[in-house]
């Protein structure tokens, strides 16, 4: 048994899929003399299509954003026609017999092994350039191994992923297979697995260092996310105790959802909004069926990440009406592209590393300095309100890691000139609310300075957690400090939400902690009426607000933010959890 961070409650228990063999487990099979050529030859063709991706990419990039970040491109593409690269692949299939897989694993072991000597950030740097090429061929070389193909491991029936980070990118190449847990060497409550297993509902443990080393697959796994402990091969016993609670947490989860159509109100009536945090349309649809009030945060940057390069501003207009289509009552908040930090971009220029990525140049501030392929964002999102409009649905600009009153006017004026081109142009817009994600805790601290200045506010409490503790919130080393029950996170938010209120500023709070039942409780006691959050959490939020009332929330509040450490605020909100809701228990996360 294992012990990682719980980042998506409920309890599974099934087949491993390790997704490092991927990579780390190339085909062993040596070739048939017969095989050789064909095999060159699928290499050579898989090299041209590369080379034709990469050439695509310069291009593109270097008109909608600068040479300088283009340039990147032009380097891989170098790579690719090395000749000493080449000509080893090329004798290790000849020779050797490998498979052009196989011979590029070796490759890339030889290159690692090279550099791992040297300190050279530079040249660590070319390795990453390398990995991204070989990462690029192989995968127009070969089709992701499938838990229900043909391939080495055939499996059946639904699996859990193992993987040392669970990107965007393999979550698309994944499609349909039926995941029904998640366990990652990286990442925390925040990273993207986390945040893409909990759309989906699916438990999930992440930051278990090593674990791919232990764990095959075929083998049978238990994830417990209330915890975070993870079981490989469990003896009959365990394994059957954990089934039970396996299904006792689907059939809660039906149980729950059973309440889509209801409102969501307090014990003493007081009426709340439960919005959806969305990445794509299925996030939109699984809104629709958890009953979700509209979508309180659309994250557009999976639409960058899971894209070769800019989408431009029909792709991203067709891509907002696709979710606006699809979203409950067509009301969607669209947050800009929040890159940077845990989510890089190759083609915005992010491709070498910053000593603070977190603190660095991310989000907003990338924005800016990119103002042409802003300027086609928000341009997309105006063009969209006026379908949402036309749906009789609304669309809220939100602008993600405000710092400063000076961010809030340069946005400003970013949507006028927008608004002025599309008027000339004759394209059909609408105005619409623009807001500010609180999520730097300067902006936190000057915030009766920066209300007058936006519509709305959203707390980012993912990120304002990690800037106010200081604990970067994909690194399960400090994932101890980076809490949100944290005494002066508490402090903090109940000041936040309490200015909101003062000047009436529409407030809603979408990180994590929205859809957690213990910090729920206390933001409902701050007097937060507006939560969003995954989608899947919304029926056990809706059933937690029908067992409270508002006085009762202000109470258990009152009594937290007396206490002076994390962990009497986590006991004393377990206890009282249990009193309020026994019922969710399964779906409460340590
Ligand atoms: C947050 O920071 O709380 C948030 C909702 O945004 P993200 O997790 O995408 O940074
Ligand atoms: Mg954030």
């Amino acid at each position: 048994m294992r012990k990682g961070i719980p980042v998506s409650p409920g309890v599974a228990v099934g087949t491993a899929y390790c997704i490092h063999e991927i990579f780390v487990d190339p085909d062993t099979k040596r070739l048939e003399d017969r095989e050789v050529t064909a095999e060159l030859e699928q290499y050579e063709a898989a090299r041209d299509r590369a080379a034709a991706d990469l050439a695509a990419l310069r291009s593109k990039v270097g008109s909608q954003v600068g040479t300088k970040e283009a340039a990147i491109f032009g380097v891989h593409e170098s790579i690719l026609r090395d000749a000493a690269f080449t000509d080893k692949i090329r004798t290790w299939i000849a020779k050797d017999r490998l498979t052009a897989q196989a011979a590029l694993h070796r490759l890339l072991n030889e290159y690692t092994s090279l550099f791992a000597r040297t300190k050279d950030e530079y040249l660590r740097d070319r390795l990453n350039d390398v990995r991204d090429v070989v990462i690029r061929l192989n995968s127009h070389m070969a089709e992701v191994p499938r838990p229900h193909g043909k391939g080495s491991h055939p499996l059946r029936g639904p699996v859990i992923i193992v993987a040392d980070e669970f990107l965007p990118s393999q979550v698309v190449a994944l499609g349909d297979i039926d995941v029904k847990g998640i366990v990652t060497q990286t990442g925390s409550q925040t990273s993207h697995a986390a945040i893409i297993a909990r759309s989906r509902g699916i438990p999930a443990v992440s930051g278990i260092q090593g674990i791919l080393r232990h764990v095959n697959t075929g083998d049978t796994i238990v994830v417990d996310g209330r915890d975070g402990h993870v079981t490989i091969n469990p003896d009959a016993e365990t394994r059957s105790a954990f089934r039970k609670l396996e299904r006792e947490f689907f059939l809660l989860k039906d149980e729950l959802a059973a309440n889509r159509d209801q409102a969501a109100v307090t014990v003493d009536g007081v009426k709340l909004e439960l919005l959806a945090n969305i990445n794509g349309v299925a996030d939109a649809k699984a809104a629709v069926a958890m009953g979700a009030s509209g979508v309180g945060l659309f994250r557009t940057e999976y639409l960058y990440l899971t894209h070769p390069d800019i989408p431009d501003e029909e792709e991203q207009l067709t891509a907002y009406c696709d979710i606006i289509k699809a979203a409950p009552k067509h009301q969607v908040t669209i947050r800009t592209l929040d890159i940077g930090g845990d989510k890089t971009v190759p083609y915005l220029g992010h491709h070498h590393k910053e000593a603070n990525p977190f603190m660095g140049w991310r989000s907003i501030r990338l924005s800016f300095e990119h103002p042409e392929f802003f300027t086609v964002q928000l341009r997309a999102i105006l063009r969209a309100a006026d379908y949402a409009n036309s749906l009789g649905g609304s669309i809220r600009l939100m602008f993600p890691m405000i710092t400063t009153l000076e961010e809030i006017h340069r946005v400003r004026q970013m949507v006028r000139r927008a608004e002025r081109q599309l008027h000339e142009e004759k394209k059909a817009f609408s105005e619409i609310p623009i807001g500010m994600m609180l999520e730097v805790p300067a902006a936190a601290v000057s915030i009766d300075s920066l209300l007058h200045a936006v519509d709305f506010v959203s707390i980012g409490s993912n990120d304002l957690v990690q800037y106010l503790m200081a604990a970067d919130r994909d690194n399960p080393k400090v994932s101890h400090l980076c809490q949100p029950l944290a005494p002066p996170v508490l402090r903090v938010l109940t000041q936040v939400v309490h200015a909101c209120r003062t000047t009436e500023k529409p407030l809603t709070l979408c990180g994590e902690m929205a859809g957690q039942p213990r910090s729920f409780v206390l933001l409902l006691g701050m007097g937060l009426r507006s939560f969003s959050m995954s989608p899947a959490f919304i029926p056990s939020m809706k059933d937690l607000a029908s067992h409270i009332t508002t006085q009762q929330a202000r109470d258990i509040l009152n009594h937290a933010l007396g206490l002076k450490t994390t962990a009497r605020v986590k006991l004393y909100m377990r206890q009282q959890l249990r009193k309020i809701a026994p019922n969710l228990s399964l779906l409460d996360t340590e």
